[in-house]
């Protein structure tokens, strides 16, 4: 079988380290970002770099794209220049950017409406995951759909979870960004309280670390991050937040109230709002200090 022709849409922090591992797996890629910059290097190894979404679309036959979320989905979907401007019936869209579950439902309704298949396939795991290509993909396919692509997903990722028919990964990956929001505040948090103890923060490390119960993949990668505070983009606390309220309202239209991440929202939204928007999500430690005595 002829290996299917790649569309890369987002050449962000995790889109140009997943896009470089299906060069490297020998798939013939053709490259899009807004910012053209980030093409370069793509076209230094050779790869095209289309002139618009829909220019794209035309040249390939699966798109995946790797975006921020809602709106810039509907800034490469939509327009005279966007994918479906192309009118790529029979080709597929892979989404594996983290959209909201309302537009997650609505991308699959336009996709079915114009016979492209859809496979709905946001990833866990951060920027070295993308690196390596051990990232999780939690898909929502259809099981055919699915079993054709697994290949091509498995030079991204480790594995693929399959959690149900189109927008059940979307689904999945907010519940698991849940955690995500909740373990980054509660180690910010514990930071926090040990220095307002007069205590190194590097002891809850070790003692996380000691712990069969507290040890985890996750402190153990943010722990620099919290120990230097310093702060270099991994997953950016935008894109938490922006994850957060994707939560927020998905378990709001459907009468649940999730009083934790509401509380999360709002200290991700005073950080952001105090500069630290394209800061690691770790940057969420800034807002504990305490505050001066006058
Ligand atoms: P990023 O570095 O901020 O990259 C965002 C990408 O989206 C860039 O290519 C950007 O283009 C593009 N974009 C944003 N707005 C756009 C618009 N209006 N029109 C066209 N393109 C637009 O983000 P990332 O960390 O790679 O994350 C990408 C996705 O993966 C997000 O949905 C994020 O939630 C998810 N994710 C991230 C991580 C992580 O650890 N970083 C982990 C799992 C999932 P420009 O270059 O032109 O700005």
């Amino acid at each position: 079988m002829t290996p299917p022709r790649i569309g890369f849409i987002g050449l962000g922090i995790m889109g140009s380290a997943m896009a470089k591992n299906l060069v490297k797996a020998g798939y013939d890629v053709t490259v899009w970002n807004r910012d053209r910059r980030k093409t370069e290097e793509f076209q230094a190894l050779g790869r095209e770099a289309a002139a618009t979404p829909k220019d794209l679309a035309r040249r390939c036959d699966v798109v995946i794209t790797m975006v921020t979320g809602d709106e810039a989905m509907e800034a490469v979907l939509g327009g005279p220049d966007g994918l479906f401007a192309a009118r790529f019936g029979g080709s597929t869209l892979i989404n594996m950017s983290t959209v909201s579950s309302a537009y997650c439902e609505k991308l699959a309704a336009l996709c079915f409406r114009e016979a492209v298949t859809f496979l709905d396939c946001p990833v866990a795991g951060s920027k070295p995951l993308a690196g390596n290509g051990t990232l999780i993909i939690l898909a929502g396919a259809e099981e055919k759909a699915l079993e054709k692509r697994r290949p091509l997903l498995l030079s991204m990722g480790r594995t693929v979870i399959h959690a149900g028919p189109p927008t059940a990964g979307t689904r999945l990956k907010l519940c698991v960004n849940l955690l995500l929001a909740q373990m980054t505040t509660g180690l910010c948090e514990s930071a926090a309280l040990a220095k307002a103890f007069g205590l190194d923060p590097e002891l809850i490390f070790r003692t996380a670390e000691a712990s069969p119960a507290l040890d985890c993949g996750y402190f153990r990668m943010k722990k620099e991050n919290i120990l230097k505070r310093e702060f270099p983009p991994a997953f950016a606390l935008k894109d938490l937040l922006k994850d957060v309220r994707y939560i927020l309202s998905g378990a709001g239209s459907r009468g649940l109230e999730l009083p934790v991440t509401a509380a999360v929202e709002m200290l991700a939204a005073k950080t952001y709002n105090s500069g630290e928007r394209n800061s690691d999500l770790t940057s969420i430690l800034k807002s504990l200090d305490p505050r001066e005595e006058r």
